[in-house]
């Protein structure tokens, strides 16, 4: 990251909108936007294979894997504020499983970018599509977008589904609407 460039955009952004940058509440702020980013925008240095690398026997006779309920917080790309909520994964293994703690990590890889919604919803369903060995893959994410509850249309609370479904889960109609089932969708 050019911490110097985004040191300089918040000064010029907080001059923009009639602040001074020079004021003692302010005067830190650049600083701890940098310190921010780094948090924030962490994805574009990692790599979801790297957390998908280790893997386990799936045991015998073991069906739908679904991890639900992993909390994310991710930046929209159109507006720059937070949109935020869960994503639930549901795989069906082949051989192999991964652990539970590595699905979350996807997810942060994805979230912790500019993002919208759609995509980041398809990307984790790729990588893990990608890094597993799976017959299908499934990955819902519900988020409320501070861009549509703080501004423009104001439905606070609102939320916003996507769905990203790959191998037998995009083939088989009927798998999917039991997966979703199981997800309770
Ligand atoms: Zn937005």
């Amino acid at each position: 990251m050019d911490e110097e460039k985004i040191r300089e955009a918040a000064r010029l952004f907080l001059e923009g909108i009639g602040e001074d940058p020079l004021r003692e509440g302010l005067m830190d702020t650049p600083g701890r936007i940098v310190r921010m980013c780094h948090e924030l925008f962490a994805g574009y240095g990692s790599d979801a294979s790297e957390h998908l690398a280790t893997r386990f026997e799936a045991p015998a006779g073991g069906g739908v894997v679904i991890e639900r309920g992993i909390r994310f917080y991710s930046v929209c790309e159109h507006h720059l504020l937070p949109f935020f909520g869960q994503a639930a994964v549901a795989y069906l293994p082949e051989g192999e499983v991964v652990g539970l703690s590595k699905i979350a990590r996807t997810v942060e890889v994805y979230a912790r970018r500019l993002q919208l919604q759609e995509r980041m919803t398809a990307q984790i369903a790729d990588a893990l599509a990608g890094s597993l060995s799976a017959r299908g893959v499934l990955v819902v994410t519900e988020a409320e977008h501070l861009c549509m509850s703080m501004r423009g249309v104001s439905k606070p609370g609102s939320t916003t589904l996507s769905f990203a479904a790959r191998g037998e889960f995009e083939a088989d109609g009927a798998l999917r609407a039991e997966a979703f089932r199981l997800l309770g969708l």
